[in-house]
């Protein structure tokens, strides 16, 4: 299948928008997300009245009915004005898993929630791992037990993204929001045992702790405690013993989604640094003449340039399953390896720019240095990239070739 993603001029006109309204809400405050811990409630609030979290869901259900490139291109001008990488993650859990939501939330909860997911009154967070198991899912304990009309949800979440975000109500979201959660119905049938709930952390039987993150401060980091959190039967997502499955499916999303942030991410540290560089002067030139900074330049460039076309091969690869032209693990596969190979990009390319700024780089105020700890994140978050080794492996050698550890 010829491999096409060329920019419609509809999305030339939303990365217009976007960008306008990035250029004025966004980058002129992104330091200050690292500094006061948190992003501006009116800039989740105005991401909310264009409609940018509404992104991929129907019409139908209040979003705006577009394909993942095109929320790429959104997640592009996010990212070019926020290399802290906050709102990346903000915007890019919740396209992601708001998306799965949808796709296997009942006709019920995508007019009780999708709805208000999509028009940014309800943030969507993802809730796989816990204080004793985030690569093997297996290892998970949280369960959920069939109750009257619904379920009750029992255990502990620990990393996760939006805790705070979903927890406040009239804050960043009307309404807060709340996490796609992985659970056992049946612990006996390991993965094949797992289903996944909608959980609202709002809920008064859910207590929060947050983390002291390493960088990308302003969107919140932390665990939070289900005791016994009462959900209807309509907040599961999908069958139950299928969790494990779509959870799967959503990292494919959120994956694509992260190696453009880190190939776009890098991308524009290297010209904010370069920037820096040709100002300036060391022994009587500007250090951008030197030709050490410009090879390190020319390398970590053709590498984020590699990057930046994967992450739209895998986005494409998302949108030819989501039309029946693909198969899922062909994403799987694609995906991964966009993860793997822009985050490494990223952080190298990341690292080499801050050194050209000297002592500078190693500031507080320096956008360059509170990107590279941003990226540091992507080692783990959404898998970690030795999970993405095994992925790509199995998909390349065959599963037969994977060695079972249990
Ligand atoms: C900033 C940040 C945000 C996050 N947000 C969320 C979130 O919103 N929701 C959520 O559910 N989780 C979130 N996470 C957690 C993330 O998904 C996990 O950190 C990740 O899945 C790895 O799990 P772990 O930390 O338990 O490491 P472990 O699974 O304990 O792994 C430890 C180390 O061993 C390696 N390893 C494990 N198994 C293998 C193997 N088979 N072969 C080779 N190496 C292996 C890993 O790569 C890692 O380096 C977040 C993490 C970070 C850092």
């Amino acid at each position: 299948m010829p491999l096409d993603f060329e920019f419609t001029k509809e999305q030339e006109d939303i990365r217009l928008t976007v960008r306008e309204f990035a250029e004025k809400y966004i980058a002129p405050k992104a330091v200050e997300f690292e500094e006061k811990q948190e992003v501006p409630k009116e800039i989740t609030r105005e991401m909310a009245r264009l409609g940018l979290f509404g992104i991929l869901f129907p019409e139908k259900y209040d979003g705006l009915g577009l394909d993942p490139i095109t929320a790429g291109i959104v997640l592009e001008e996010i990212v070019r004005a926020d290399i802290t990488f906050s709102l990346a993650v903000a915007y890019l859990v919740h396209t992601s898993w708001g998306y799965v939501a949808y796709k296997y939330g009942s006709d019920e909860f995508r007019e009780d929630i999708i709805r208000k997911a999509a028009k940014g009154d309800i943030w969507v967070g993802i809730a796989t791992t816990e204080p004793g198991a985030g690569s093997d899912l297996v290892g998970i304990t949280t369960t959920a037990k069939k109750d009257v009309d619904g379920y009750l949800i029992f255990g502990e979440k620990a990393y996760i993204s939006g805790v705070r975000e979903a927890r406040e109500k009239g804050a960043w979201f009307e309404l807060g929001g709340g996490h796609v959660t992985l659970a056992y119905t049946d612990k006996t049938k390991q993965h094949k045992g797992m289903s996944l709930f909608f959980v609202p952390l709002t809920d008064p039987n859910i207590t929060i702790r947050l983390e002291k993150e390493f960088g990308r401060k302003g969107w919140s980091f932390g665990s939070f405690v289900l005791n016994n959190v009462k959900v209807p039967e309509t907040y599961r997502i999908g069958e139950e013993g299928r969790g494990f499955y779509i959870a799967m499916e959503g990292f494919d999303h959120a994956r694509a989604y992260i190696a453009l942030a880190c190939a776009v991410g890098g991308k524009r540290a290297i010209e904010l640094a370069a920037e820096y560089a040709k100002q300036r002067r060391a022994f009587g030139e500007p250090v951008a003449t030197f030709q050490g900074v410009q090879f390190q330049l020319a390398d970590n460039w053709a590498r984020l340039e590699a990057a930046h076309a994967l992450a739209y091969k895998a986005l494409w690869a998302l949108k030819m399953e989501q039309e029946g032209k693909i198969g899922r693990f062909e994403v799987t596969k694609i995906a991964a390896s966009a993860k793997l190979f822009a985050v490494q990009a990223a952080k190298a390319a990341i690292d080499d720019a801050l050194r050209w700024f000297g002592a500078y780089g190693y500031t507080e105020e320096n956008l360059v240095a509170l990107a590279l700890k941003a990226v540091k994140s992507y080692d783990w978050a959404e898998g970690s990239l030795d999970i993405m080794r095994l992925i790509v492996a199995r998909e390349v050698l065959g599963k037969e070739y994977i060695v079972r550890r249990r």
